[in-house]
């Protein structure tokens, strides 16, 4: 439901209302207690995504913290460790839970330019069976990572030298539909389901989140070996994420699988509405977007403005965040009239 008559709201694609469809769905959703494994819509939305992935199992759960905290946890013991990048949001946004609740140590690399972490680092960081060391025992990447899709190709090279190495391999997902979305459309096709799975199937486990670009209020899923899920269920469990009447969430999250995949090329269009919007603007760099997230830099004399211009705007009713740098995020409640109006403040507040 676009709001652009009052609020547009682009700190990020979580903010989403669910549409009455999915209210609808959920409300319809035949429930038991998942804890007792025994609720069908639970059960129903493990089977839909685990099939739509290529995996044998999946887990359905809170947050996504708590997908990537039950993966590394479930790949790694006490005194392993993880390789993963700096920006990496299972190592530097989620609190350290890895670390805290798992003693899993991460070893994290710089990214390339590109998102990438490149293969010689990481080739580099696996560290030799010693007495002195962590056991490095996985590779966790990030698919979209800020926005960003990662070449196929890198995925792949990736995640074929890390199995070579012995090592485990995780994806996080939060935004994997987003990254399928801009790779079918590099590859010219318009089969997000298949890119989706073509870039699953290269880990070993992979957390999606339904709770950002898809629109659903809350949840995210892990997919894996049904072996692997077993001992990811144990965590979930001990990480207080076992819930009872779950399924009126997993209905949500089922619609969300069913009506919002295909509607992600219009946030990707309309990021690239904003960002063509704000070319051009004294003061601005705006990094092209490739997904639903539009990265902008405040550079030269502006560079001191970015509290000032985001308060502007928050008066104007137009939210965007500022942590690092701006940020604007399209999702499911933005439409073309939202983000017009979001470039003419931004162009006024410039001309001031
Ligand atoms: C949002 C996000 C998460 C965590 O999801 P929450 O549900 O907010 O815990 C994990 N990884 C990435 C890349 C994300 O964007």
């Amino acid at each position: 439901m676009p709001t652009s008559d009052s609020l547009v709201d682009l700190r990020s694609d979580t903010v989403t209302q669910p549409t009455p469809a999915m209210r609808e769905a959920m409300m319809a959703a035949p429930l038991g207690d998942d804890v007792f494994a025994t609720d069908p819509s639970v059960n129903a939305l493990q089977e839909k995504i685990a099939a739509m992935l290529g995996f044998e199992a999946a887990l359905f759960v809170p947050t996504g913290t708590q997908s990537n905290l039950c993966a590394i946890l479930s790949h790694c013991g006490r005194g392993d460790e993880y390789i993963v990048g700096q920006q990496a949001h299972c190592y530097r946004w989620e609190g350290g839970g890895a670390a805290v609740f798992g003693s899993v140590q991460p070893q994290p690399l710089d990214h390339a330019g590109d998102g990438t972490l490149p293969l010689a680092q990481i080739e580099a960081a696996i560290k030799p069976d010693d007495a002195h060391f962590a056991r490095t025992r996985l590779l966790a990447l990030e698919n979209t990572l800020g926005g960003k899709l990662l070449p196929f190709e890198y995925v792949q090279a990736a995640t074929d030298l890390a199995k070579g190495k012995g090592l485990q391999r995780h994806l996080d997902g939060a935004r994997l539909f987003n990254a399928a979305t801009a790779q079918a459309a590099l590859n010219r096709h318009s089969d997000i389901r298949a890119e989706a799975r073509r870039i699953a199937q290269c880990f070993d486990s992979v957390s999606v989140c339904f709770s950002k670009g898809l629109g659903a209020p809350v949840g995210s899923a892990l997919v894996g070996s049904r072996e692997f899920i077993a001992r990811a269920h144990r965590i979930r469990k001990m990480a207080g994420g076992g819930m009872r009447q779950a399924g009126l969430l997993a209905a949500a999250a089922s619609h969300a699988l069913d009506h919002h995949v295909d509607r992600l090329a219009d946030d990707h269009a309309l990021a690239q509405r904003l960002a063509q919007g704000l070319e051009g603007i004294e003061g601005l760099k705006v990094e092209a977007p490739q997904t639903n997230i539009v990265f902008v830099d405040l550079v030269g004399a502006a560079q001191s403005r970015s509290a000032e211009l985001l308060a502007s705007l928050n008066a104007q009713g137009i939210l965007a965040t500022g942590l690092y740098r701006l940020r604007f995020v399209t999702h499911l409640d933005v439409d073309a009239a939202g983000v017009d109006r979001a470039v003419a403040a931004i162009r006024a507040f410039f001309k001031s």
